[in-house]
């Protein structure tokens, strides 16, 4: 079979065994390797129906051959056996829980014969234990016919514990243990990851005022271990339109610096009139202003929406010198220009309501204003 992932193996002193299906759900695999992802070697080597386990020098492949309905394993190492007691143990549980699920565990032949064979004979778990209850301690190959010992083909590939009733049963083992603490440790730690809360900021970087703001702000957050997305606005607003938004959809907060320049940029009006047609837009965003933006004046907040409306109207006319086939672009761009435009008197109103503090003050308290409401915010 072709491997998708190169790997190089060692096949001396490999424990093998195989389970065969009469019926194989899918998923099976999948399912296995969700169990024990801690152990993928280098969180690397796993495809769509392989994988290679790797545990304190011990390493396990798991094939899913779907076609043949069958999964093979092969172990080698220092701790063979415990790594395939686990897995073993894993498997079972996965076949509990279908209900009927009929398959046969394989155990390959260690005669003289198969031991130099790629595929040794190999004899069905249940009946070897069945054998062995019954007090027949010895098992005929049907490649060498051979006597075999039945035990050792057994403890060849399991760990067992003889109960008191002489009948076998899987060691759990301390590799089992372990198996299961880390599993757990990183489901917490991924239950942490996709709950950390994130605080965009949007700021445009033409602005010689707003870079260094920026960046006093992220030092401030950072060492409040509060992770602050920026962006340099460096990709235009329709590339970065699918991300940004899904950026925002996380982030309960956005910090927002607004200057001159932004009310200026298409960019940052994108940005702006998203978050806008978001909920709770007032709780959402934390607005700096910079003494460059004119909005606490009525005329002055109308300047901008005329700045908007030329840019629609020179697009415009612009467009009327363009062939038809190249207008696509213009398009969407004439629409960002009006639909901001229509926007831009409502969001100015807010900002200007909106108890915001100079940038000089924000700076001599180190943030702390912001920290607290937004650190108030993150807690909701
Ligand atoms: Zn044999």
């Amino acid at each position: 079979m072709k491997k998708l992932i190169d790997y190089t193996w060692d096949d001396r002193n490999n424990l093998i065994l195989r389970y065969t299906y009469t019926f194989m759900p899918k998923g099976i695999l999948t399912r296995l390797i969700v169990e024990t992802h801690p152990w993928i070697e280098q969180q690397k080597l796993v495809w769509k129906n392989g994988v290679v386990l790797n545990k304190d020098q011990t390493r396990a492949e798991i094939i899913e051959n779907y076609n043949q309905r069958e999964i093979k394993i092969r172990v080698a190492g220092n701790r063979t056996k415990e790594l395939m007691a686990v897995i073993t143990h894993e498997l079972e549980k996965i076949h509990n829980s279908y209900e009927r699920l009929q398959y046969q565990t394989l155990v390959p032949c260690n005669c003289e014969t198969c031991k130099n064979l790629p595929t040794p004979y190999s004899y069905s778990l249940e009946k070897l234990n069945k054998r062995l209850n019954a007090g027949r301690y010895q098992i005929e190959c049907e490649n060498s016919y051979e006597m075999v010992d039945v035990r050792r083909l057994i403890d060849n590939v399991m760990l067992q514990d003889i109960r008191a009733d002489g009948e076998l049963k899987p060691q759990v083992t301390q590799l089992q243990s372990e198996l299961e603490q880390q599993r757990e440790e990183s489901l917490k730690q991924h239950l942490k990851d996709s709950n950390q809360k994130e605080v965009f900021i949007s700021y445009t970087w033409r602005d010689q005022q707003s870079k260094p703001l920026v960046e006093k702000i992220e030092q401030a957050f950072q060492a409040k271990g509060i992770k602050i997305i920026r962006d340099t606005n460096a990709i235009g607003y329709k590339g970065r339109f699918k991300e940004f938004m899904q950026r925002l959809s996380r982030s309960t907060c956005v910090i927002l610096v607004i200057s001159d320049q932004y009310l200026k940029s298409p960019n940052c009006m994108f940005e702006l009139v998203q978050i806008a047609k978001n909920e709770e837009f007032g709780d959402r965003i934390f607005p700096i202003v910079l003494p460059d933006a004119q909005i606490y004046e009525a005329t002055d907040r109308l300047k901008y929406v005329e700045y908007w409306e030329n840019k629609v109207q020179e697009l415009d006319a612009a467009l009327k010198k363009v062939s038809a086939a190249n207008l696509d672009g213009f398009r969407e761009d004439i629409d960002l220009y009006a639909e901001i435009r229509q926007y831009l008197p409502r969001l100015a109103n807010i900002l200007k309501d909106m108890n915001t503090l100079t940038p000089d003050i924000h700076s001599q308290s180190d943030f702390e204003e912001l920290l607290n409401a937004i650190a108030q915010r993150l807690d909701e």
